[in-house]
């Protein structure tokens, strides 16, 4: 797993270590290998399974795509996590962003370990058909290892509902007779999926976001302004304000945040930027967010990125080289693309204040303790995204019992699963001076260490 990580989870177990509350029957030399299992088991996956995907191309050639499902910890559940289709993924990326899984079902106690799939190909490349056998072949190569009481694989970069319907149909051939609905989460709702799973991630992106700065801040601003706190400080600088706004990414979850952004009642937002893998798009103004997302509906998911297809879709905007977004002059930036955006090369010219983190790991250790010690406020991944894997939860519970929520019930329960987790964790946040990520943390490897505990694991 990455340095970072590794390092997060020695800083984690440090700080419980000398925490005599916690787990108060390990004892001096036996506390000290407890902690030291801990170290050992959260550290490392329990599997790694790797495979050479066999794909005949249209053209008739058959290439060999790398592809993997990585089993974490299942100390709380089944594994969870999405499969993702990109060119870039390897085995430490998708190992890193199981352990994140794991964190973040602990962290908001979400009944899942941490698992994670990859597929090595760019899906753009690729037609429909050579997609649906790429997904075809995917499951029966792991067949072996995921199910819906082993491991349930959800959406992730590239990859969406029809790639968890065609997953699914595999599935069910596959293993005849047996429960399938509970064995893919975030299919379309026609094959079993959960209203509201769609749109998750991006609403409870935003929704954490919309807490801390106005629910949060407004029912706690006494005392808060009377702390010396740097992120308090930053936080309150902003409250009640309008606020310019920039999305990273503008898939599944950047254009659901940056939707949220725009319509939001309770903060004056203007969403003055939006990027994709193409471009980023600027109108100080504010952009129009519908036109966007409708334009990207019928544009394979790409935003436009031609004067051409700016002036046929009706929307003001300069084109701008797809970066630039990192480094605006704006108040939030909503990361939703992918991993390691801020970095030792950019963490200088970042200028807004509060940082949500949409993505998996777009911050760097670098960047974030850079930026942490300037006092920007940074909403980190394992709170801000887990809006998919609780309505993935929700969708695997309907699967299970075949019994379906409204949209409103599942709104509801998303929302009170994450503002219960943020109303854990900001007072101490907001009481000490350790940034959030590290509160995270602290709190999901206290729920692991003593469920591995309690499981006699650490002997
Ligand atoms: P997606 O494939 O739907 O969208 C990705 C977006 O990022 C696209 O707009 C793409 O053009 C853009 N992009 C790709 N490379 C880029 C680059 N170099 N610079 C700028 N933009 C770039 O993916 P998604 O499902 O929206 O996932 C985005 C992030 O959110 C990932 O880190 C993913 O792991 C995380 N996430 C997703 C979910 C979910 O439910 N989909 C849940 C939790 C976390």
């Amino acid at each position: 797993m990455e340095e970072q990580t590794r390092s997060i989870i020695q800083q984690s177990l440090d700080a419980l270590m000398d925490n005599k509350l916690f787990l108060p029957d390990l004892k001096e030399d036996m506390r000290v290998k407890a902690f030291k299992s801990l170290n050992a088991i959260l550290s490392t996956p329990n599997q790694i399974h790797k495979s050479f995907l066999r794909l005949p191309l249209e053209n008739g050639e058959v290439v060999r795509i790398p592809s993997y499902r990585v089993h974490h910890n299942d100390a709380l559940g089944p594994y969870k996590g999405g499969i993702r289709f990109h060119e870039s993924v390897n085995e430490e990326e998708v190992t890193n962003l199981a352990f994140l899984m794991t964190l973040k079902n602990a962290l908001h106690n979400v009944p899942f370990g941490g698992g994670k799939g990859g597929i090595v190909v760019d899906p753009k490349s690729f037609s429909d058909k050579e997609l649906h056998r790429i997904c075809v072949k995917y499951v029966r190569y792991f067949n072996h290892v995921i199910g819906p009481d082993k491991d349930i694989p959800a959406p992730d970069v590239g990859s969406g509902e029809r790639e968890m319907d065609w997953m699914m149909a595999e599935y069910k051939k596959i293993n005849h007779g047996k429960p399938y609905l509970g064995s893919f989460t975030g299919k379309s709702v026609a094959n079993g999926g959960s209203l509201g799973r769609r749109e998750a991630t991006g609403k409870g992106v935003y929704f954490t976001f919309r807490y801390l700065m106005h629910d949060y801040l407004n029912a706690n601003a006494n005392n808060l302004s009377a702390s010396t706190n740097p992120f308090a400080k930053t936080a309150l600088s902003y409250a009640n304000r309008p606020l310019t706004v920039a999305v990273q990414g503008f898939g599944n979850v950047g254009s659901v945040t940056a939707l949220e952004a725009y319509k939001c009642d309770y903060i004056k937002n203007k969403v003055v930027a939006v990027s994709d893998r193409n471009a980023t798009l600027y109108n100080a103004e504010g952009l129009d967010i519908p036109a966007l997302v409708a334009f990207t509906a019928s544009n394979r998911g790409d935003l436009p990125s031609t004067e051409e297809q700016l002036s046929s879709a009706g929307i003001i905007a300069t084109i701008q080289p797809r970066e630039d977004i990192l480094t605006m002059d704006i108040d939030v930036l909503f990361l939703a693309a992918l991993e390691n955006q801020l970095h030792d090369g950019n963490k200088a010219d970042i200028k807004a204040g509060i940082i949500v983190e949409g993505a998996n790991a777009p911050t760097t250790e670098e960047a974030d303790n850079y930026l942490s010690q300037k006092g920007v406020v940074i909403l980190p991944d394992i709170l801000a995204n887990a809006g998919g894997v609780i309505v993935s939860y929700l969708e695997w519970l309907q699967g299970r019992e075949t019994q379906f929520f409204s949209e409103e019930e599942v709104h509801n329960q998303l929302i009170a699963k994450m503002k219960h987790t943020m109303d854990t964790i900001l007072p101490q946040y907001f009481g000490d001076p350790f940034p959030l990520r590290q509160n995270c943390f602290i709190h999901s490897v206290m729920r692991l260490s003593t469920v591995l505990y309690r499981q006699g694991k650490l002997y």
